[in-house]
């Protein structure tokens, strides 16, 4: 019988629930259905990685508070593997933040960063965590369409001279979820630029930062000449090392937002579990075999799915990173009313586009999260459907 805060009842609704109820109604009434909708990976975590974590909760030292930032050895951790996998060199004291998982920090940026009324560049289609971090901080988004016809990146020459000058923060994701779409260093290189030219300080999101196919490797923003003084990149463990339940992932780049971060942390928690900040830094300088495997399994699912609808006549592209396909709806479909008759007629829940964004419409989102068996099968069901029939 309390009332929620206005703040509370700003924040965007979860736009999947009603899809997921009405999936849950399927499978209590018996039917096989194959859930392609969400973004849980489905591997577990790398064995060495799992065997440090329970080492390390045995050593009396992670029983109590972590240091307030997170153990020195992680963000050294963190220094080394940018180094390793970027050529980036950072200083692990001022350049990197340990977070309690990508989420918290992307939600958190914005309260960091901004005062009411503030304005925020916005991918659309997009995460759809960027707009709660903006309504919590009572800031007003300002959507960047990201077409096909672009190769799913903003063109920055569509943005009106008053909002660029108004901004004072960019969400940017690649690979990106939901298109799968990857960006060039070029592009990174004419974001600094942008930023510079309008002072606004840029955030990009490389969760899906591990996940590149056809032998492409995503860069880092922070490859691109000057991105540290414009902005922050955010890596997650959850994607790259299956490590989605532990809740952990980091920032790194510009010093001043980097001790913004730190310090609204510092008002939220104390610190996370030292026995993950072992297993955390095991994963980033371990053994990267496993990373590998990754890659090659996503795209081998990737490849089982595309190749199959398109041998059924659904004209659909391959995504270039991160697990996710973004399928044109064919027929003229909503992406609602293609999602409904996914789940009623072959029983496969897909995420209807216009959840991450106007320009979500038209398409739906299928993520590679499950076996080529099951993928396989989905396609079969899908074949079946009055629309592909020859
Ligand atoms: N960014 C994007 C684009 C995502 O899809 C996700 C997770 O689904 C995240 C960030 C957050 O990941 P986590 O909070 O597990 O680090």
């Amino acid at each position: 019988h309390f009332p929620q805060s206005e703040i509370l009842n700003s924040l965007p609704k979860q736009f999947f629930a009603s899809l997921v109820k009405k999936a849950g109604e399927y499978i209590e009434r018996g039917f096989d259905v194959i859930n392609l909708g969400q973004g849980n990976p489905d591997q577990p975590t790398p064995g060495h990685i799992v065997a440090k974590l329970q080492e390390a909760a045995a050593n009396p030292i992670n029983h109590k508070y972590s240091p307030f930032q997170g153990f020195p050895y992680l963000k050294k951790a963190v220094s080394d593997f940018y180094f390793r996998e970027y050529g980036v060199e950072l200083n692990p004291e001022k350049e990197v933040a340990i977070l309690f998982g990508g989420k918290a920090g992307l939600v958190e940026i914005p309260q960091c960063l901004l005062n009411p009324g503030d304005t925020v560049l916005v991918p659309d289609p997009g995460y759809p965590d960027y707009w709660s971090g903006v309504a919590l901080a009572k800031a007003e988004m300002v959507t960047m369409p990201l077409k096909e016809e672009n190769r799913f990146l903003p063109d920055y020459s569509e943005l009106g001279t008053e909002d660029l000058e108004k901004a004072k923060l960019m969400f940017l994701n690649y690979p990106n979820n939901p298109t799968g779409a990857v960006a060039d260093l070029e592009f990174f290189e004419e974001t600094v630029s942008l930023a510079n030219d309008h002072d606004i300080c840029i955030v990009h999101d490389f969760a899906y930062g591990g996940i590149g196919f056809d032998g492409v490797k995503p860069p880092s923003f922070l490859q691109a000449q000057g991105a540290k003084d414009v902005g922050i990149e955010i890596y997650t463990l959850s994607k790259t090392y299956n490590m989605a339940g532990w809740r952990v992932a980091f920032a790194v780049g510009n010093e001043s937002v980097i001790s913004a971060l730190e310090l609204i942390q510092d008002h939220l928690y104390v610190s996370l579990f030292g026995a993950v900040q072992e297993a955390a830094a095991e994963a980033l300088t371990g053994p990267q075999d496993c990373v590998k495997e990754l890659n090659e399994m996503y795209e081998q699912r990737r490849n089982c799915l595309i190749d199959g609808l398109c041998s059924i006549g659904w004209d659909v592209s391959a995504p270039k990173g991160s697990f996710f396909a973004w399928l044109k709806v064919p027929n003229g479909f909503s992406s609602e009313e293609f999602s409904n008759i996914l789940l009623e007629k072959a029983q496969v829940v897909a995420a209807p586009g216009v959840g991450f964004g106007s320009y979500g419409e038209g398409y739906v989102r299928i993520g590679l999260l499950t076996s080529e068996e099951r993928l396989a099968e989905a396609v079969k069901r899908i074949s079946e459907l009055e629309i592909f029939k020859k």
